[in-house]
């Protein structure tokens, strides 16, 4: 079946869904790391990048927020483009935990690999494994060069949130060290968690997840720059590792509700993609025990319920004028 879905329908829709949830209180800012208390709790923004370039953008978002646990995804996409997805496999991991980001239970249920590089201690690997070896501010620079090339536009680091999460990221801390005791970690821990830290401290608009999403619904290519960012080889398996674990321990729910793959973080916001459509993003503060944002995934649901679509859904769809 083949269905035809124009430009002004997701336009209209978008808009609906902004209006739908907008007053919506339900959830609380995350308070485990004190900066993110702060934020205004009220914003909330929504924004879809299409694959011919063109931006739907409603409500706020022109505001950086913290990336948090999104950062995960851009940071995957980097070590498969240095190593490739079998040596990603093996080195990380591709299963689903089943239990919360930061389980510490997880980690020590699967000694042999830190299951995947979209939860805490598979990051955290995946920072360690970042090229070159060994030098700090050189893999930074890898991070934030491909992270700008995935959103088109560089994002800024939030200094008081690193701060603030450095602070406090004591769980982390452990993490990263029994990573090295299970040997899965593949360079000097503090530094790998401080690039992880750093990473997930940076500020992002929705419009720049929206447009991380169409680049890997993309094949790689980002339609905004229009530049090549990753070898289109690599979009299916960094879709994979976002479908089955994006949402954590709530990641079937997620699924099985909404019809697309997407990520999470505690700052708030989720990025969505479908793979040859579009890519999406919503961003509202408030979180649900899991840590993902209660408006953006009542807004991107809503999205993907009206216009119809679904990963699953086997229809042809046409994106039209
Ligand atoms: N930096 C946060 C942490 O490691 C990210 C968590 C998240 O967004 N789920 O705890």
């Amino acid at each position: 079946m083949s269905i035809n879905i124009s430009i002004s329908q997701i336009k209209e829709v978008t808009h609906q869904a902004y209006e739908e949830f907008k007053t919506n209180t339900v959830g609380k800012n995350a308070d485990y790391i004190p900066f993110l208390a702060n934020v205004d709790k009220n914003l909330f923004g929504i924004s879809i990048c299409l694959l011919n370039g063109q931006t739907i953008t409603v409500g706020d978002t022109d505001y950086s927020f913290g990336i948090e646990s999104v950062s995960k995804v851009h940071t995957a996409i980097l070590v498969l483009q240095q190593y490739g997805a079998e040596e990603i496999l093996e080195m990380i991991g591709a299963d689903a935990t089943g239990l919360p980001f930061n389980s510490i239970f997880a980690l020590l249920l699967e000694t042999d690999h830190p299951s995947t590089p979209l939860v805490n201690a598979g990051a955290i690997a995946a920072c360690s494994m970042v090229l070159p070896k060994g030098k700090a501010d050189e893999k930074w620079n890898a991070i934030l060069n491909n992270i700008t090339a995935l959103c088109g536009s560089a994002p800024h680091l939030l200094d008081e949130l690193y701060k603030s999460e450095s602070e406090t990221n004591f769980n982390n801390r452990s993490i990263a060290w029994l990573l090295k005791n299970f040997n899965r970690i593949y360079d000097d821990p503090p530094m790998a968690l401080d690039l992880y830290t750093r990473q997930c401290s940076l500020g992002v608009t929705s419009t720049q997840l929206a447009i991380t999403a169409a680049t890997i619904a993309n094949g790689g290519f980002n339609p905004v720059t229009k530049k090549q960012v990753f070898n289109s080889e690599l979009a299916a398996p960094i879709t994979s590792l976002i479908a089955t674990v994006g949402f954590y321990e709530r990641t079937g729910d997620w699924m099985y509700k909404s019809g697309i793959p997407a990520k999470t973080g505690v700052g708030g916001g989720i990025m969505g993609l479908m793979p040859g459509i579009m890519g999406i993003s919503a961003f509202a503060p408030p979180i649900d025990k899991s840590g993902n944002s209660v408006k953006a995934q009542l807004a991107i649901k809503y999205i993907m319920n009206k216009l119809g679509l679904n990963v699953f859904s086997g229809k042809q769809i046409n994106i039209v004028e």
